[in-house]
């Protein structure tokens, strides 16, 4: 295996997309397919997910051209997990219109030997009960970054206890961390997560940057400018699958971050996976450019 590899499981998804000005219907989404989208820029990515029969092919081309490894990537009878999600004017209320889990129902994958050996691994959001299970079978694990969301926090709070303890990595939001903590400033909330095991907790502000919580240190970055969000969804996936990426190829922590952040922004300037399916290396590069000039200023 050579040595940029990275693993990804999360949920491969039809996104339904309402925002003040537009509505897009079944369109390609989910945590994992942002995230392998991002990661697959610069990383060899092994996705592990599940589809159902009525997935599109044009989704499997994508899914062929950003992953070296589809070996866990299961096709079953029945429906692709399908979410609805409405934005309001500020984008930071999101209203989930509706969750049909499809085949994800029967999801319980098994990892191929070459899968089990990835060292590098993203659990970006699904259930922690899933997230347990591929990292349980994770044999040679050297970073493992995982994500989460509000719905976990609410319903499966101890199963997300013992993800977060297994994780190197912790990204959670602003909302998601006063949530969880029951804190509501950021550095207590930093001081509570890491207590919980990783050593790297990074707080996602939206439109305010990230900090990160590594030890006793504290670091923090801004945001490439956007001048017209037009669909946040799946920012940050691409912001995990960037750090993934980075982290696979040696990178320190903060330049992983950059990288996650820059292919968050080309996420948001466009509807569901397209900028950010779009971008090239040389527009990535120039907003990590940026990017490093708001390190903690
Ligand atoms: P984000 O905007 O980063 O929160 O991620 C959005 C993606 O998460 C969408 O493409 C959805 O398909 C996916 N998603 C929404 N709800 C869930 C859920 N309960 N489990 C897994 N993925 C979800």
């Amino acid at each position: 295996m050579s040595n940029n590899n990275t693993l990804i499981v999360g949920s491969i998804g039809l996104d339904t997309i309402e925002t003040i000005s537009d509505r897009k219907e079944s369109i390609l989404g989910g945590s994992a397919t942002y995230a392998t989208i991002a990661a697959g820029k610069s990383s060899a990515v092994h996705l592990v997910g599940i589809i159902g029969d009525d997935f599109p092919p044009s989704g499997m081309k994508i899914f062929k051209e950003a992953t070296v490894d589809l070996s866990n990537l299961e096709q079953k009878k029945g429906k692709t997990f399908s979410w609805g999600g409405r934005y309001a004017r500020d984008w930071d209320n999101r209203h989930t219109l509706f969750t049909e889990l499809g085949v994800f129902k029967e999801f319980d994958p098994v990892l191929t030997q070459q899968n089990k050996e990835v060292p590098i691994i993203f659990l970006a959001n699904i259930h922690p009960s899933l997230q347990l299970s591929v990292l349980d079978q994770c044999t040679k694990r050297k970073f493992v970054i995982i994500d989460t969301m509000n719905l976990w926090i609410d319903t499966e709070r101890e199963k997300l206890k013992e993800v977060i303890s297994s994780c190197d990595v912790l990204l959670i939001n602003e909302f998601e961390a006063k949530q969880f903590t029951r804190r509501k400033n950021h550095d207590d909330q930093g001081t509570v997560l890491q207590a919980l095991g990783p050593q790297n907790i990074i707080i996602k502000c939206g439109s305010k940057g990230a900090k990160l919580y590594a030890g006793h240190q504290l670091d923090t970055i801004g945001v490439f400018p956007i001048k017209n969000v037009i669909d946040p969804t799946g920012a940050g996936d691409a912001f995990g699958g960037g750090i993934a990426a980075s982290l696979a190829n040696g990178e320190t922590m903060i330049e992983s971050i950059i990288n996650g952040s820059a292919l968050a922004s080309l996420t948001i300037e466009g509807f569901g996976i397209d900028t950010v399916y779009n971008a090239n290396v040389d527009e990535i590069e120039k907003r990590k450019e940026h990017l490093r000039t708001t390190l903690n200023s």
